[in-house]
């Protein structure tokens, strides 16, 4: 058995064999036939065509629509193995050059790919990878293998990888993938928060889990402590599947509580909305307890579907609505770049530093006004609210407001209706607008402090480097300072301020972020019933206490301390986060 520490990013415990991604190794035997091979060749190619249509006909059948980008993707890719450029361009490299059809597929697509992948186009960015999922699947089957990939998993695993992108997470099929590792990541990743949206569990910072651990390996991710275990012996295996058995009699009684109202003892109600990365989300946030949509990063809807495309924007909003009843749904725009692509396929030297957010959207005003006029179309449907990431300046905050000024006097002048009042707020996640909030508050409706990255940003930490995860510090006193300013600047404009960084999920976080003042929040749809049920242990009066102790003390981790310890006391039977 080994062990191995890394990050804990998303709680539970998950026992499963591993599937190790990115080292299948596809050989090609033989390159080259004999003329008089040709022709069989030929038709050992098409019967594979014809092969890999019907095993991917059978994906989507079995899929339905259940998961609806997933059958796209394979619809996709039904086109593709048929296409008949590609299919003309692979016959004639047997027939002419005498390659085997393995041969033959792998120099066309892979001329393709590199064709492709040097374009500046995000619609064809995507095709690359498109291109290589077919490779594999036509050689796999002219190879006579069955090559499992993310898409065709039809078995419970965990996934171990170097690194999972926040796009490639958002696929995930959590009927197949009960929890992933990383060799990189940090805990406010967006890949982590998307492993908290599945309510899997995950451990990343891992360093080598992908070079110690195989496929077939069994694997115990321990999401609570940080632990993954590799080919446990039979008593580590029995000692973890009591704590699963443990973690789910907790899960389930939190969520029978989990429409309570969040009130603490002496009676202060808190606002507990959910934040969302897919529309398909909005139904659990709702039985999990959610009271709106606090934060719905719509970015990963451009990333599935990367064009400027006002309509498909539109239709997930209304349908996200539509499941949220009289709850509000706040729609954050386009949050690309950082630890998103953008689609385009730019890499910046310092991507968190660079053309992110609202600086993408103010660069790309087609795609960011396409999305504007998909809010304000469905504000008519609905409670709405627009939420700006990534401010840091007056003016661009003014450009920004001026945008949306444009696109309503576009909606007027072509008669759609709209809501002419939707609240326009901003998120505080750059410190220099924590600093002039009292310049920002006039200007806005709401303030939401984005705590992953005011942390990120404040103490020049990388969100996603494991290697400086022990510094990303939420209760550093500078950042328990700008939170305090926000709060008051909050409360002497009248306007609402909430917190929907991870930091308002962390039990140990939650009473001193209350004790400050807090009265809205917003986290991940599954931690919902565990925050209301930490809401509900804590007396205002002694939280208010608590808060006063920590900012008094110059240390972040005496801090950490004296939050650990007041959990202990304060906040029994609650899984073990801390
Ligand atoms: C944040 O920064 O705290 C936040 C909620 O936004 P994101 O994690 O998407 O950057
Ligand atoms: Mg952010």
């Amino acid at each position: 058995m080994e062990l191995k520490k890394g990050i804990p990013v998303s709680p539970g415990i998950v026992i499963r064999e591993a599937f190790a991604l990115d080292t299948e190794d596809l050989r090609i035997p033989q390159r080259f036939i004999e003329k008089s091979q040709v022709e069989d060749e030929v038709e050992r190619y098409e019967q594979a065509v014809v092969l890999a249509q019907k095993s991917l006909d059978k994906d989507i059948e079995s899929l339905g629509t259940k998961i609806k980008i997933h059958t796209q993707i394979l619809e996709i890719h039904r086109d593709l193995v048929a296409d008949p450029v590609l299919r003309k361009e692979i016959i004639a490299a047997i027939r002419d050059k005498h390659y085997t059809a393995e041969h033959a597929v792998s120099r066309v697509l892979n001329r393709y790919i590199k064709k492709f992948a040097a374009m500046d186009s995000p619609i064809i960015a995507e095709r690359v990878h498109d291109l290589f999922d077919i490779e594999k699947l036509i050689l796999s089957t002219l190879l006579g293998k069955k090559i499992e990939t993310l898409n065709t998993l039809e078995r419970e695993v965990v996934v171990i990888a170097h690194n999972l992108t926040p796009a490639q997470t958002a696929k995930l099929d959590p009927r197949w993938v009960h929890g992933f590792a990383t060799d990189v990541g940090g805990k406010t990743s967006h890949t982590a928060i998307m492993a908290r949206a599945l309510g899997i569990p995950a451990v990343v910072g891992l360093d080598d889990i992908s070079t110690t651990v195989v496929g077939g390996d069994l694997v115990i991710i321990d999401g609570f402590r940080g632990i993954v275990l590799i080919n446990p012996d039979e008593r580590t295996v029995k000692e973890y599947q009591s704590k699963v058995e443990e973690t789910a009699r907790v899960t389930r009684r939190l969520r029978k509580q989990a429409s309570l109202p969040a009130e603490t003892i002496d009676g202060h109600a808190l606002q507990v909305h959910a934040n969302i990365e897919l529309p398909q989300e909005v139904h659990s946030a709702v039985e999990l307890g959610a009271e709106g949509i606090g934060l719905f990063r719509t970015e990963f809807i451009h990333l599935q579907t990367p064009r400027n495309n006002e309509e498909v924007h539109f239709q997930h909003y209304r349908n996200v609505l539509r499941e949220l009843g009289n709850r509000p749904l706040t729609l954050r725009t386009l949050d690309l770049g950082g630890d998103k692509d953008d689609g385009l396929g730019l890499v910046e030297e310092n991507p968190f530093l660079g053309c992110r957010s609202i600086r993408w959207c103010l660069e790309h005003p087609d795609v960011f006004r396409a999305q504007l006029r998909a809010i304000y179309r469905v504000s008519a449907l609905g409670q709405i609210r627009v939420m700006l990431p990534m401010i840091s300046s007056i003016p661009e905050l003014d450009r920004t407001l001026m945008l949306i000024e444009e696109v309503k006097e576009e909606l007027r002048e072509e008669n759609i209706p709209f809501d002419d009042d939707v609240p326009v707020g901003v998120m505080i996640e750059v410190p220099s607008l924590a600093v002039i909030a009292d310049l920002v508050a006039p200007r806005v409706s709401f303030f939401s402090v984005g705590t992953n990255d005011l942390v990120q940003y404040t103490l020049a930490v990388d969100r996603g480097n494991e290697r400086v995860a022990e510094l990303y510090d939420p209760v550093h006193p500078a950042i328990l300072r700008l939170l305090v300013r926000v709060l008051e600047v909050g409360d002497e404009h009248g306007i609402r301020v909430s917190v929907c960084g991870e930091m308002a999920s962390e039990p140990i976080y939650l009473p001193l972020l209350i004790g400050l003042g807090l009265r809205e929040l917003s986290v991940s749809p599954q931690l919902i019933p565990e925050v209301k049920q930490v809401i509900r242990l804590v007396r205002d009066f002694d939280v208010q206490e608590l808060a006063h102790r920590c900012l008094d003390m110059s240390d972040g981790f005496a801090i950490t301390r004296e939050l650990r310890r007041w959990a202990h006391d304060h906040l029994p039977d609650l899984p073990r986060r801390w």
